[in-house]
């Protein structure tokens, strides 16, 4: 499965947040990494869209789109910062 980065999902991202989160700062759970949105991986072929750590590769996000609405599952992020 092809990974891509953040700025892949900037449209949706808009979408689920009503603002620009690629810039914005994440924190990840499990390691406590810290790097912006648009350098996490992101597997978009899963059931819907699988967010990782590019550390330690713990899932970060599941955003699923269903008809008009988005579920978005952000447990395993300890942070998400607007920039
Ligand atoms: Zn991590």
């Amino acid at each position: 499965m092809d990974a891509v980065d953040g700025n892949a999902i900037g449209a949706l991202l808009i979408d689920v947040f009503g603002t620009e989160m690629t810039a914005a700062s994440s924190t990840c759970a499990t390691c406590g990494a810290s790097r912006p949105v648009a350098e996490l991986v992101v597997f978009r072929r899963a059931p819907g869209t699988v967010v990782r750590c590019r550390t330690c590769g713990s899932v970060l996000m599941v955003l699923v789109r269903r008809m008009d609405v988005i579920s978005a599952d952000l447990s395993g992020l300890a942070d998400l910062s607007p920039p």
